[in-house]
């Protein structure tokens, strides 16, 4: 089956897939469900699958994303904002949604009557999550933060057990799970490494510090991606990769690494993304002429450029400058000037054989034809390919694939 969906949120009419814009982004749901096999096969029997669909899933389109985890066998989706999670509920999506951040005691009825999960870590809006919960004759199942050296949010590793204990004790709200979160995962250092096994045994001292008051502390979840393929010792009963599930590797933990450790189980995860556009004009330059913004860029010969629809309104960031290279019929072409807010120069050479309207890729999976990957981006531009995604601004429709 071969669909193609346009998504454009906040113009939701003007794309139609026939009358839209030159540059917009391809989300391969094919590749979507073969990372989260992936991660799948790494997983013990029973331990479940929580998909971060926060930052409009990475910048891949929540909605869509979480339909397909659904179908994948997910079970626990994650938000960061409340917002986002009601988005999804309005979708009609059941699975339970976490939300990750701390919400706003203003967000509570919000939170109850989208029947949300929200993460508390101290007595004061456990307190008042309880008194609001209570008045509306409900029980709200809450996910307890412990902070075991991220230092985000989380109570300290010592108050868990008396927190554990207030949340059992209260009317309006349970404890269903209990969490924390790695600062160091995915590197390979060795103080890194030590460093996340200390967080893994605090975690395990915190959750037998509330067993030992009877309290039975629920889905006890750690792993992020990297410590999804790193530290199978931290999978719990939970798992929360985001990153590889868009088909990214975090940090370290290379597909050259892992596959280097562990040939028995080759791991392939695949971009989800790629941003396309189009030549729009080409022009011939002259030698000492210069191009865009500051004349920063100065042709040394004569030349063609090419000039794109596409700059950091769309999410190419200004500073990524040459170093963004685009795939034009399987060659690359640097940028040329700077990246403007809609538009951008691309150098064509002196005898080039790009012509108008032929297709650029800005970045995605070789599988698709691309030569630049997020990753490469993120590499050159000192940044990580999280920032890339999530920086394609939602003016650049989405177009879903079943590839
Ligand atoms: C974003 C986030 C994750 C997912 O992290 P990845 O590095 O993308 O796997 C997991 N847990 C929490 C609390 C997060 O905020």
């Amino acid at each position: 089956m071969f669909y193609t969906i346009v998504v454009a949120k906040k113009i939701p009419n003007q794309y139609d897939g026939y009358n839209m814009r030159a540059t917009f982004a391809n989300i391969y749901m094919g590749n979507l469900r073969n990372n989260i096999e992936q991660v799948q096969g790494k997983l013990s029997p029973g331990v479940k699958l929580c998909i971060p669909v926060k930052a409009d899933a990475y910048g891949h389109g929540a909605v869509p994303v979480a339909h397909t985890a659904v179908d994948c066998g997910a079970d626990y989706l994650a938000v960061a904002a409340v917002s986002e999670g009601v988005e999804l509920r309005k979708a009609g999506i059941t699975l339970p949604i976490l939300v990750l951040s701390l919400p706003q005691p203003s967000e509570f009825t919000e939170i109850i009557e989208r029947h949300l999960t929200p993460s508390l870590c101290d007595s004061e809006l456990i307190k008042m999550l309880n008194v609001t919960a209570t008045a509306m004759g409900r029980r709200v199942p809450i996910h307890l933060k412990v902070d075991t050296g991220m230092g985000r949010i989380g109570c300290s590793p010592k108050e868990a057990p008396d927190l554990a204990k207030l949340i059992f004790q209260s009317q309006g709200v349970s404890l269903e799970g209990v969490f924390t979160h790695f600062a160091v995962s995915d590197s390979l250092l060795p103080e890194d490494v030590a460093y996340t096994k200390r967080q893994i045994e605090t975690f395990q001292r915190v959750i037998q510090s509330i067993r030992d008051l009877g309290i039975e502390p629920g889905i006890c979840h750690a792993a992020n991606s990297a410590a999804v393929f790193q530290y199978p010792e931290a999978h719990f009963d939970m798992v929360r990769p985001g990153l590889v599930i868009y088909g990214y590797y975090p940090g370290d933990i290379t597909e050259e690494y892992l596959n280097g450790k562990n040939p028995q189980a080759p791991v392939h995860l695949k971009p989800l993304m790629d941003v396309r556009s189009s030549i729009v004009a080409i022009k011939q330059v002259k030698r000492g002429e210069s191009i865009s913004y500051g004349r920063q860029w100065v042709a040394q010969e004569d030349c063609h450029v090419g000039v794109i629809p596409a700059g950091y309104g769309d999410g190419l960031l200004r500073r990524y400058g040459e170093n963004l290279q685009v795939t034009i019929n399987g060659r690359l072409y640097p940028v040329c000037g700077r990246i403007c807010m809609d538009q951008c120069m691309i150098y064509l050479g002196v005898d080039s054989p790009v012509s108008r309207w032929d297709e650029v890729i800005v970045f995605g999976p070789r599988e698709h034809g691309a030569l630049q990957s997020a990753q490469d981006i993120a590499d050159k531009a000192g940044t990580i390919s999280y920032e890339i995604t999530c920086g394609i601004d939602q003016r650049v429709p989405r177009v879903y694939k079943d590839e």
